[in-house]
Order: structure tokens, then C-alpha cells, then sequence
């Protein structure tokens, strides 16, 4: 059973993933992603996977078999796991919990050589889709307070499979970077009565320096302080505290996801990236403070010492000229 340890000067909580304990020298050097091996995500062979959780595939057709389009199912390696009962527990002064949660894998099209950018446009909204019904299920269950939705592409950006997917992690508590942007957009709230994320999509829109792509519902831009070269946020245009869709349609935001990626891809060629979605946690989804985004974080300088010694980041390339980069990139 994983274990949740918090650190009682931050209040920082780590994840200690006994299922996956390795031995030193794996860590020596990082293990290279076999390119062309056998693919546990490739249709036919379903059977090496946990079940599933969700699939789309025809009507009629067998779960866990081929057929689909998409689907979602346990980690083989969980960092946490579903089963058990959530457990505080007190060591003198610190804290730790079992490790009670979700992890889940999303794979986003039976085709092994595609990637988000480039699957059908109606693939990318099925995909959003996925999202928001993994996120309804796991809501349900009373132990788990936030899911994220990440995804590591590329052996730089994490990933250690070639095939593309998307991961969750539902978690027994609010991380500390979601509590952290609640707890400044609150502040902001406070004071000025208005969501700071309302308030930072007005500028940008009249600004227009960082703006990287629009359509009617959303905007991406380049942050005004990005921690890496190329950061961008997607945003919803109108207020919205929790990932969801805007009229029963996910298309406009597929439509915008893409086209950011395609950017990405064509100013960078094809760079490895990291995005998550920051959403409001399950206990105070509608509010007027918080609003939901997507941020995705090109993988190109590496986190060092400076980094991880002081919080700061440094970033070689101003916000404004990435975005112009990317409005130039012509797609
Ligand atoms: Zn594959
Ligand atoms: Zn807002
Ligand atoms: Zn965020």
C-alpha cells in the first residue's frame, strides 16, 4: 500500500510508492523508452492491461477486447490504489496517511504512431469527453477530495511509454499547487470582489502581446510570469470554476487544445511537454474565485539547483516573444 507523508514545516505532502520500490542502481541512469517494442497500449493487446474503466467502441462489442476508440483503465503501477479504508495516522509530530486514491491511464487512440495534435478533431473532443466522465465517477467516491489530469509526453517530459495517453491521480487531499493558486485567487476575491483569472483575461485580450491563439469560448496565452520557455494556459473565456463543457459540447475546446499543441509542435519541433488541468476541488466546485485552465509546459530547460533550492525559475525566453512565435507559426 502507497503511503501519503506530510512535511511538517511546508505541509508539503509526498507520495511513497512502496509498489513501485526500486532497487539504487535503478536510478544510475534513466532507463530508455524501448522505440518499437510491444506496446501494452496497441489494440489486440488489451489483455495484458488492467480492466477497463471507460471505452468508446461500437455498440455490441466486447469490453477489454479491440474495437475502441478509446480507453481508460487502472495503472499497472499505481502510485495509489482504489482499495481500503482512508487511515490518519500520527507519528509524534508528523503525519502520514495510506495511500488512498486512483491512477488511471487514458489512451487516447488506438493508433500507436498518432499523437493529441494530431488525432481527428472529433477524437480530441471524445477525448475531453473521457476527462470529464472519469472525473463525474471518482467524484462519487466520498475518500477522494481532487483529480488531477496530467500528461508527460516524451522520454524528456516523463514519459515512459511511446504510445500517447493522458494519466489521473485522484487524491484523499487538495495538492499543495492547487491549494496555492485557491488560496491566491481568494485573496484576490476578497479584495477586489472578481476572479483574478476573469480579471487576467480581459488584459490579456485587450493587450493582445501574449495572447497565443482565441475562438468564441476560450483563450490561450503566455502567461505573464511562465516558470519555462513556451509555458501556455487555456482558459475559458466566460467564468467556470470546474472543467466541464460549455453548452454540452466539449468541440471548441478540442478545437483551441489542438491548434495550441500544433503551435507547439511546429515552433518546437514537436518538443516534449507536460499539461495538467487545474480544476476546483471536488468540495467547492462552483465558486466565484477559481477558474478551471489547462497548463502545458514544454519540456526544454531542465529543473536545477537553483530551482529546487529558492522556488525561482529561470526562463530564457519573455512571454511575449513565445507567443508571437507561436501566433507566427501559421496554423
Ligand atoms: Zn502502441
Ligand atoms: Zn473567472
Ligand atoms: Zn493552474
Amino acid at each position: 500500500m502507497p503511503e501519503l507523508r506530510k512535511d511538517p514545516i511546508l505541509g508539503r505532502w509526498v507520495i511513497i510508492s512502496v509498489e513501485r520500490g526500486k532497487r539504487p542502481t535503478d536510478f544510475v541512469s534513466p532507463a530508455q523508452r524501448k522505440k518499437g517494442g510491444f506496446c501494452p497500449f496497441c489494440p489486440g493487446n488489451e489483455y495484458t492491461t488492467p480492466a477497463e474503466t471507460l471505452a468508446f467502441r461500437p455498440e455490441g462489442m466486447k469490453p477489454n477486447a479491440g474495437g475502441w476508440t478509446l480507453r481508460a483503465m487502472p495503472n499497472k503501477f499505481p502510485a495509489l490504489q482504489i482499495a481500503g479504508d482512508l487511515l490518519r495516522q500520527g507519528e509524534g509530530l508528523y503525519d502520514r496517511m495510506n495511500g488512498i486514491g486512483a491512477h488511471e491511464v487514458i489512451i487516447e487512440t488506438p493508433d500507436h504512431s498518432l499523437s493529441l495534435a494530431t488525432i481527428e478533431p472529433k477524437a480530441m473532443e471524445d477525448v475531453l469527453w473521457a476527462y470529464y466522465m472519469r472525473l463525474a465517477d471518482l467524484k462519487k467516491d466520498t475518500r477522494l477530495k481532487y483529480v488531477l489530469i496530467f500528461k508527460n509526453e516524451g522520454d524528456a517530459a516523463g514519459a515512459t511509454l511511446e504510445h500517447t495517453h493522458t494519466q489521473l491521480i485522484a487524491m484523499p487531499i487538495v495538492p499543495r499547487t492547487v491549494r496555492d493558486e485557491l488560496k491566491g485567487a481568494r485573496d484576490h476575491y476578497d479584495i477586489r470582489e472578481r476572479c483574478i483569472f476573469c480579471d487576467i483575461i480581459r488584459q490579456e485580450l485587450s493587450d493582445g502581446r501574449r495572447a497565443v491563439s482565441e475562438n468564441e469560448n476560450y483563450l490561450a496565452i503566455a502567461p505573464f510570469a511562465p516558470r519555462s520557455p513556451f509555458e501556455t494556459w487555456i482558459l475559458p473565456k466566460t467564468h467556470a470554476s470546474a472543467f466541464g463543457p460549455i453548452r454540452q459540447s466539449f468541440s471548441s475546446l478540442a478545437g483551441i487544445f489542438q491548434r495550441v499543441l500544433k503551435q507547439l509542435d511546429k515552433t518546437l519541433d514537436v518538443p516534449p511537454y507536460n499539461f495538467v488541468i487545474h480544476t476546483s476541488p471536488f468540495n467547492d466546485e462552483n465558486n466565484e474565485y477559481y477558474h478551471w485552465h489547462i497548463e502545458i509546459m514544454p519540456k526544454l530547460t531542465k529543473i536545477a539547483g537553483f530551482e529546487w533550492g529558492s522556488g525561482f525559475y529561470i526562463n530564457p525566453i519573455p512571454p511575449e516573444d513565445a507567443a508571437k512565435f507561436m501566433r507566427e507559426a501559421g496554423i
